[in-house]
């Protein structure tokens, strides 16, 4: 199938379970993310072509390298893992940063914003099933992390993001999603500054239909518009 139909079957995929999600999602938007990594200009320009508003890349330097192509014709969002070091080279270009899990990356994003006259939206990541050796914070520490990141300037939290154990069944991902929704609506409540909770991102080609269904606002689909991709 090309790149048309299967994003025409994930949309409908995705409004299918907006109906029969038990809770409702997280913000007022709903945001279907395209995951180009390893895809080429002429994919991204199809994708776009039919709709794509947002694309997300996990490398810093693959951001870098398709810019001068697509231009500001389409959001950058990062969602892979950023080290300190690259922070002064993605935030110029990131419209949203999906992958924020210390103080100490945070900091840095809003000192370099700050010089830019910007201020970065990001999502703190969370390592909602707890699994070891995996990028993103503790639920647990989640509430002191979004409080240390609401003193900076130069950044705004805009929700949270987690990437859910790979599992054949996506049932059995469902309390994960289930816990960050209820992790999101807490810290929705407390209103803390620099913060608009509106973004909620969960799910991927495997388990977007789970995530939607217990709440999210933003999915990440790579495999599912593109097919496989080609290392
Ligand atoms: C690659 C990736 C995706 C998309 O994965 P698919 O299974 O191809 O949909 C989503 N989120 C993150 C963080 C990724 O690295």
């Amino acid at each position: 199938m090309g790149i048309a139909q299967n994003l025409t079957e994930v949309r409908r995929n995705i409004d299918l379970a907006m109906n029969r999600a038990a809770v409702r999602p997280a913000g007022d938007e709903f945001k279907l993310i395209a995951v180009t990594k390893n895809q080429g200009i002429d994919e991204m320009r199809q994708a776009i072509d039919h709709g794509i508003t947002a694309v997300g890349e996990n490398r810093v330097q693959e951001v870098l390298g398709k810019l001068p192509e697509l231009k500001r014709t389409v959001e950058w969002h990062l969602i892979g893992h950023l080290q300190t070091n690259k922070v002064r080279q993605i935030v110029p270009f990131a419209d949203l940063i999906h992958s924020v899990d210390s103080r100490r990356v945070a900091l840095e994003i809003s000192r370099v914003a700050g010089k830019l006259g910007k201020c970065q939206d990001i999502l703190i990541q969370v390592n909602a099933a707890g699994e070891p050796g995996k990028f993103g914070i503790a639920p647990e520490d989640t509430l002191a992390l979004a409080q240390d990141i609401s003193s900076l300037e130069h950044v705004r939290l805009c929700g949270l993001m987690t990437i859910a154990p790979q599992v054949a069944d996506p049932e059995l991902v469902r309390p994960v999603f289930r816990n960050l929704y209820r992790l999101f609506m807490e810290l929705a409540a407390i209103r803390l500054d620099h913060t608009d909770m509106k973004w909620l991102s969960m799910g991927m080609t495997g388990d977007y239909i789970t995530a939607v269904e217990e709440g999210a606002n933003m999915v990440r689909v790579g495999t599912g518009i593109f097919g496989a991709r080609q290392y």
